[in-house]
């Protein structure tokens, strides 16, 4: 088996874009990229990853990819999560640069000309960088910002401010994130993970053009979670301190009660201080428990070994190489 050159391409660069019900946006969407994707390059490709669409997201591609073929599209068997959607996109990408962006135009195209300007500059991984989250609701904000000084404060890989989904990477940073096929994929996370010459692009996110998101907060919840426990085993090893501290409590307490007893005899009163701690450490086993199982069930989740996603359709877009997930030579 000979292995792909992972810089081999058609086109000089790639845009993926993961779509979830955006009928209303690609119209707009491609409107303003590909006057963008003229000037910055020789040659482009558009992919977008429809993400189990229930709209006519996949026949509004269909369109745009029989007027110009360069607009090319993956149809996922289900809804996967746009974390996937992204992998199927770059797996598939074959661009000598690809461009992961939104499809909601809250990713001003505009930006990925100062993106490309950089890539040509030597820079590998080229993120955009809000500036500000105002589009963005004062609760969801909140959040994001606790979340991000947790894993600031608890994660082993650290996040620059400010950055997404939308960057550039080039060819050699998409073959490293091809490589990880962990199904709670934390993009933020991975593509700090990859290394690669990085720098930061300012840009503005814009309000949504059409339509609302398509996070609530209980899959932000579980996307934070993800994030966490893919990138710190930190609440798993806590349970080891808290043990011992408190074993160290109980032996202190088992001393005091027991001279006590020794020298002042036996004292019965003392329930509400039993039922208590009782409570408190049948509490604190369950929930060491608990973050157990929260690991336990990821591993079980990655060990079923079971592909990322199923492609139902291509447009435009041709399969995989068999050999293409070999990492190359220098990789251990
Ligand atoms: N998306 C996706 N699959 C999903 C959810 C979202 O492919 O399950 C896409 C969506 O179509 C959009 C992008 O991911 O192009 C960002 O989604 P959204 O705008 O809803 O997220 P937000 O901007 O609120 O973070
Ligand atoms: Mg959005």
């Amino acid at each position: 088996m000979t292995r792909s050159d992972p810089g081999a391409t058609d086109a000089e660069l790639s845009v993926v874009a993961p779509v979830h019900n955006e009928s209303e946006n690609i119209g707009p969407l491609l409107e303003r990229l590909a006057p963008v994707l003229q000037r910055c390059a020789a040659s482009f490709e558009v992919i977008f990853v429809d993400d189990g669409s229930t709209d006519d997201t996949l026949e509004i591609v269909r369109a745009a990819h029989a007027r110009d073929p360069r607009i090319r599209a993956l149809s996922l068997s289900r809804n996967f999560g746009k974390e996937v959607a992204i992998a199927a996109g770059l797996d598939h990408a074959r661009g000598a640069a690809t461009v992961i962006m939104d499809a909601d135009l809250q990713h001003p195209p505009e930006a990925i000309e100062s993106f490309v300007a950089l890539w040509r500059q030597g820079y590998k991984n080229v993120f955009g960088q809000r500036t500000d989250r105002a589009a963005d609701s004062p609760l969801r904000r909140l959040l994001t910002q606790r979340f991000y000084s947790l894993f600031g404060s608890v994660g082993e890989t650290s996040l620059p401010e400010g950055a997404g989904d939308f960057r550039l990477l080039d060819a050699q940073a998409v073959a490293a994130l091809r490589a990880m096929r962990e199904h709670a994929r934390f993009s933020k996370g991975l593509y700090a993970w990859i290394g690669f010459k990085s720098i930061g692009a300012p840009f503005e996110v814009e309000a949504r053009a059409h339509g609302s998101s398509k996070f609530s907060y209980l899959k932000l919840t579980n996307f934070a979670l993800d994030g966490l426990m893919s990138f710190t085993t930190l609440p798993l090893k806590v349970w080891s301190y808290i043990g011992v501290a408190t074993s160290i409590f109980a032996l202190a307490m088992a001393t005091f009660f027991l001279t006590r007893t020794l020298i002042f005899g036996v004292d019965v009163p003392g329930y509400a201080s039993l039922i208590v701690s009782i409570t408190f450490f049948a509490g604190i086993q369950l929930l060491s428990l608990g973050v157990i199982g929260e690991y336990v069930g990821r591993i079980f989740a990655e060990v079923k070994r079971r592909p990322l996603y199923l492609i139902e359709e291509r447009i435009g877009v041709a399969p995989l190489p068999e050999d293409n997930r070999l990492p190359p030579s220098d990789w251990v």
